[in-house]
């Protein structure tokens, strides 16, 4: 791995995610050819090990499953959107899973907005860093989603109470297969900052006061 990690710094992105497809792909593999062969032999423990791949397949599917999303090209659906509608329907969505780890998400709307975007991409990008939020979480607690705006820009905070970011890392983020978690994937991060960057906004990073990190999406305000 860190030897990808050198070679990724000279590659396109193209080519880094080329790469890393065959490696993340290749090691899942490896694997289910070996069980295989196992239960050819005719091993007992055969329970155990039909468990352990159909892991390693799922590894594959989730790979390939964002590997789609990202190889598709990025459609068009711009509409008009509520901000609030997008984020009630994510909050919504990840809140019962958030709480089989004892984590709260609270949402804060301070003024409706009306966002020109793919609804799709944006919730996507908004299950992605609230995901990794829950993730961080190890010992439950509040995850903040604030929504402000001023006349030309929408930001929306994420703000955990995880461990924070260190700093060594933080340039690594929004490289493809970059993760730092045993079942971790490391494309979120990349397919939230292309959507957002396709739709003219940003995402910014900082470390909190007290602990954890906030993830800022800034988007900008189309009138009608
Ligand atoms: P994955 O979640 O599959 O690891 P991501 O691209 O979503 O991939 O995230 C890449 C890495 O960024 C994570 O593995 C983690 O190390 C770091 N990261 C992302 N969000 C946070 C966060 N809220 N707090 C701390 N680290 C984070
Ligand atoms: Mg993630």
């Amino acid at each position: 791995a860190e030897e990808m990690l050198i070679r990724s710094e000279k590659m396109s992105v193209a080519g880094q995610l080329a790469a890393g497809v065959a490696h993340e792909i290749r090691n899942p593999l490896t694997s289910l050819k070996g069980f295989i062969q196992l239960l050819q032999a005719g091993i007992d423990k055969k329970d155990e090990y039909y468990k352990i791949m159909i892991d390693e397949i799922n590894k594959i599917d989730t790979i390939t499953s964002e590997l789609l999303f990202i190889s598709k090209p990025m459609t068009d659906e711009k509409k008009f959107e509520k901000l609030s509608f997008m984020l009630k329907d994510v909050v919504t969505l990840l809140r019962s899973q958030a709480k089989l780890y004892n984590i709260e998400i609270n949402l804060q709307i301070e003024k409706e907005r009306m966002i020109f975007c793919d609804r799709t991409q944006i919730k996507q990008v908004l299950i992605n860093l609230i995901k990794n939020a829950v993730e961080e979480m190890k010992e439950g607690g509040t995850i903040n989603v604030v929504a402000q705006s001023n006349e030309t820009n929408c930001f929306i905070s994420i703000i955990d109470e995880g461990p924070g970011i260190p700093e060594h890392i933080l340039h690594k983020l929004r490289e493809p297969f970059f993760t730092t978690k045993k079942d971790g994937t490391g494309l979120g991060l990349m397919i939230s900052y292309k959507i957002i960057e396709n739709h003219q906004g940003s995402i910014e990073i900082q470390q909190n006061k007290g602990k954890g990190s906030t993830f800022q999406i800034i988007l900008p305000i189309n009138h009608e």
